[in-house]
C-alpha cells in the first residue's frame, strides 16, 4: 500500500496492517494501515426507506393492493402519472365492457418488480427519474 505522509506529503511504500512507521522523508511517526470507516449500508430493507424516502415494499405493495387508482404513483410523487395511469386503465376497462380489466395486471406486475429491484434501482425508475410516468 502506498501512503502519503500527513506533514510532507511525500508518499512512501508499506506493507502490512496496521502499524506505525517513520516517513523515509520527514522521520515523522505516521499509523498507517488503519481501517477505513464503515461503509454506509448498502441494501436496504424492503419496508425500509432509502435515501429518497420511500421504500419500494410500500410502492410494490400499493402497486399489487391499489395499483389501479394509481396508489404506487402518488407514493414516488409522480401525481400526474398517477392520474393518466388511473384515467388508462379506467378507460380501457370501461370501453371494453369490463374485459379490459386484464390491464391490471401492468400495476401487479410493477409491483412484484419492486419488490424484486435493489431500492437504488426502483428509486432511479420510479423515484428520480424525470418520466412522467415511469413503467417498468
Ligand atoms: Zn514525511
Amino acid at each position: 500500500m502506498t501512503y502519503q505522509c500527513p506533514k510532507c506529503g511525500g508518499s512512501f511504500t508499506v506493507e502490512g496492517g496496521v502499524q506505525s512507521v517513520q516517513c523515509p522523508h520527514c522521520n515523522e511517526v505516521v499509523q498507517v494501515g488503519v481501517p477505513q470507516a464503515q461503509m454506509p449500508k448498502l441494501e436496504v430493507e424492503l419496508f425500509e426507506a432509502g435515501p429518497s424516502g420511500k421504500s419500494r415494499g410500500v410502492a410494490g405493495l400499493l402497486a399489487i393492493l391499489l395499483g389501479g387508482f394509481g396508489a404506487h404513483y402518488f407514493y414516488c410523487g409522480k401525481i400526474g402519472g398517477g392520474i393518466t395511469f388511473l384515467l388508462i386503465i379506467w378507460l380501457v376497462t370501461f370501453v371494453t365492457c369490463g374485459f379490459g380489466a386484464i390491464i391490471c395486471v401492468v400495476p401487479l406486475i410493477q409491483g412484484i418488480l419492486m419488490f424484486t429491484m435493489k431500492q437504488e434501482d426502483f428509486e432511479n425508475k420510479w423515484v428520480n427519474t424525470s418520466s412522467f410516468m415511469p413503467l417498468f
